[in-house]
């Protein structure tokens, strides 16, 4: 089996160890053999990256958009191969891939239109005779450090912009997700891009991850991942004066209230919790139900879950495909031990299960006679596990929802345009959903938390460039 090399100044080349990618599926498929890098291979793409930068930052945007066009067109052309090799990497469902492939094309697509519609303003001076405009500029070198659970569509989010508003990318995935990072970065090889512009340098945090965030070269981190190397990422950058932008975990609050359509909740709960096997940061892990609507609400979740099909993610008819590995599972089944030993009840699921193929199959689990204090409900165990908290009425559904460390997604299912109105001004979210789940977001308007979720600028739609860009202010006697 050839092993996948990283892309360095314009190369191709070999790491300085091997990493097999397994299928979390079936153990025995090996997706891959990729290039695991040193510190060394990391500070040698930011030379490179460093050393196209004048020459990117004044490419004109017409260049800048036709490369982010042929990508975005190559990758929605194979969205299907693209999105098998997700989930035959990751576990999620082989739709759930092909949709997440397609959003990466949309998202180059939206930013290759971008490109070439970069903003400035012209104000009228406040002295006599002087003209005053206000510009964007690139950053310079960026390093982009991306999680494994939207493993090309987060990747997509943060080139895309980099490269649309003229600045050098040092990208590092995920060491657990190598394969969609490099079948995206052999697409962005070949759309015309000078040497340098664009590294792909796959490895380990303490390796690649550090080396990016310690260098003086990178001028700019964006980081998706967990709180705890978030802080982490944060303090490195800070210290050294870095722009950084983070994007963490959650614990997001679904609330259901007594005038809900039951339907409908049940189908957003279930979506919004379990799909894509509740490894999303926006999954729906906290279902805050007033009691007039709970135990129908629970009983409808129970049924329903009962009915999905957890099996091989490339399998027809899969519903939720595995946890992602042996690192995950473990944590999934310690929370759910803490959930028990803190006096939950787990009313449905939570059971290892055996399939045709070795793989981390894990049933949705749905915790009920929880409060939010218990650790299930503060801490982000990032799997098919949630929790309903039983509340009197809207009122103390919401202070529940919004008593959390996290702020990314929250959402209420509601028929009352009253306490829609009140829940969109009043969750302490950095995205809101009405009906709808807390997952699940267009890919042309920001992205992003507040309090333990994010840090810094918005990712993604216009905002982005708020990251990406620096603001010039020149001053001219006319
Ligand atoms: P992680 O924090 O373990 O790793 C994220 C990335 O950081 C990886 O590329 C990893 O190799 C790198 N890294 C690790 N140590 C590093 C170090 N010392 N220096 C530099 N880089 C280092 O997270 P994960 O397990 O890959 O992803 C799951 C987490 O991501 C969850 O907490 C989830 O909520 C979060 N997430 C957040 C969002 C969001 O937008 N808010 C989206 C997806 C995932």
């Amino acid at each position: 089996m050839a092993t996948n090399r990283n892309y360095i100044a314009g190369e191709w080349i070999e790491g300085t160890d091997i990493n097999r990618n397994l299928n979390p599926s079936n153990t025995n498929d090996v997706v891959g053999e990729y290039a695991r890098s040193s510190r060394q291979q990391a500070e040698t793409a930011i030379e490179a990256a460093a050393a196209a930068a004048p020459a990117w930052a004044a490419a004109t945007p017409q260049q800048r958009a036709d490369a982010l066009d042929m990508i975005g067109s190559e990758i929605l052309a194979r969205k299907d191969e693209l999105g098998r090799l997700l989930s035959r990497e990751e576990g999620k469902t082989l739709p759930e891939g092909i949709g997440e492939a397609m959003r990466a094309g949309q998202i180059f697509r939206f930013f290759a239109a971008e490109a070439v519609r970069v903003p400035g303003e012209k104000i009228a001076s406040v002295r006599q005779g002087v003209d005053v405009e206000i510009t964007r500029e690139p950053v310079g070198v960026v390093g982009l450090i991306t999680p494994w659970n939207f493993p090309i569509a987060i990747p997509a989010w943060k080139i895309a912009p980099a490269l649309a508003y003229g600045n050098c990318v040092v990208f590092k995935p995920a060491d657990l997700v190598p394969g969609c990072a490099w079948a995206l970065s052999e697409i962005i090889a070949r759309s015309g891009l000078p040497e340098g512009v664009f590294n792909l340098v796959m490895g380990r945090g303490s390796e690649v991850g550090e080396a990016i965030l310690n260098s003086p070269k990178v001028a700019a981190v964006s980081f998706t991942g967990s709180v705890e190397t978030g802080r982490k990422v944060a303090l490195a950058a800070v210290s050294r004066g870095a722009k950084v932008q983070l994007e963490m975990g959650g614990k997001n609050p679904l609330v259901v209230l007594d005038d809900a359509d039951l339907g409908t909740a049940v189908g957003t709960a279930v979506n919004g919790a379990f799909f894509s096997t509740g490894q999303r940061c926006t999954a729906s892990s906290r279902l805050v139900v007033t009691q007039g609507i709970h135990d129908r609400f629970v009983g409808a979740m129970v049924e329903k879950l009962k009915t999905l099909k957890i099996d091989d993610a490339l399998k027809q008819g899969t519903d939720i495909g595995p946890v992602v590995d042996q690192n995950q599972l473990d944590q999934d089944l310690r929370y759910l031990e803490i959930g028990r030993k803190e006096g939950a009840m787990l009313a449905v699921g939570g059971e290892r299960l055996n399939r045709d193929t070795p793989g981390y199959y894990l049933s949705p689990a749905l915790f009920t006679d929880t409060h939010n204090q218990m650790r299930i409900n503060r801490e982000e165990i990032f799997g098919p596990v949630a929790s309903v908290v039983r509340v009197k009425d809207y009122e103390e559904a919401l202070a529940v929802a919004n008593d959390t460390d996290f702020g990314l997604s929250s959402g209420i299912c509601t028929t009352s345009l009253k306490y829609a109105s009140h829940f969109k001004r009043h969750s302490q979210a950095g995205m809101v959903m009405v009906n709808l789940p807390t997952a699940g977001v267009d890919y042309h308007v920001p992205f992003g938390g507040r309090k333990g979720s994010s840090y810094g600028p918005r990712e993604q739609g216009r905002y982005a460039a708020e990251f990406y860009t620096t603001v010039k202010t020149a001053y001219t006697l006319a």
